[in-house]
């Protein structure tokens, strides 16, 4: 099987609809402008990796009959990353045993903090609170193997939090039923030079782009066009998306190969 990514949340930390508002896109009927949290699943051989656990894990997660995961890959400690930490313990449950949980060390150390009751599991009075996640700290420009899939964690700058990341690579570039290469880049308002020559020839690059005026720590649509006009993949999706974007009114103005994420969208390489 190809390599795939799917869409589970494309919205930004409030998610969209926000709590209290009501301006046309949060009282909006069409479902592309309705986003969970940022999450997306990649799958290749049968096997399915998470890449951040968003608020909303559970309902993308019975959405889409998650039933497995072969490990679980954070870009950064925020809550609209995190939150569905818990919901992990689920997995655990169903599989019937540890998951892997792949992080910078400082992202690592900070989950520990936020997530005490799961891993420091000795100290659980009660044994269903007890997550199995077996972290493995992982450092920039440094790939790894997971499954015959290549990961590499890339280097973006989230305002002045340096954050994660992620290529995968998997099998030949850009063969029809073959492998692919996707990289997940939510959350960086710039890409820091050194990062650039690992976002080369890409069939799939998935870029944040949260509004169109200026965001200390988000890239705007137009900042995230010159990214992808720099890397040139072979499609790009847009994703972290606040209410500010209506999807009906900006798809159609995108540049070829350009696209705007929606939740539950699919997108597989080689096509
Ligand atoms: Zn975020
Ligand atoms: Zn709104
Ligand atoms: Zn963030």
């Amino acid at each position: 099987m190809s390599l795939e990514l799917i869409f589970l949340g494309t919205g930004t930390s409030a998610g969209v609809p926000m709590i209290g508002c009501d301006c046309e896109v949060c009282r909006s009927n069409d479902p592309r402008d309705c986003r969970t949290r940022p999450s997306v699943l990649v799958r290749y051989d049968g096997r399915s990796y998470l890449i951040d656990a968003a608020p909303e894990l559970r309902q993308q997660a019975i959405a889409h009959d998650i039933t497995r995961l072969d490990g679980v890959l954070f870009t950064h400690a925020h809550a609209d990353h995190v939150l569905g930490i818990d919901d992990l313990r689920r997995f655990n449950a169903v599989m019937k045993g540890p998951l892997d949980i792949h992080a910078e060390q400082s992202v690592l150390d900070r989950l520990g903090v936020m997530f005490r009751y799961i891993f420091e599991a000795h100290k659980n009075i009660n044994d269903s609170f007890v997550a199995n996640l077996i972290a493995h700290p992982r450092m920039v420009g440094e790939p790894f193997d997971l499954s015959g899939g290549t990961w590499t964690p890339l280097r973006l700058m989230h305002g002045r939090l340096p954050i994660f990341g992620y290529r995968i690579d998997h099998g030949p570039t850009g063969t029809s039923g073959g492998g692919g290469a996707i990289a997940y880049c939510t959350d960086a308002s710039s890409v820091p030079p050194e990062t650039f020559p690992l976002l080369e020839n890409l069939d799939v690059l998935v870029i944040d782009a949260l509004r169109y005026r200026h965001h200390p720590t988000h890239m705007t649509v137009d900042q995230a066009l010159a990214v992808i006009e720099q890397v040139k993949p072979r499609r790009a999706y847009l994703t972290h998306i606040a209410h500010d974007i209506r999807h009906a009114d900006l798809e159609p103005k995108l540049p070829e190969h350009v696209y705007l994420s929606f939740d539950g969208l699919v997108v597989g390489c080689g096509e």
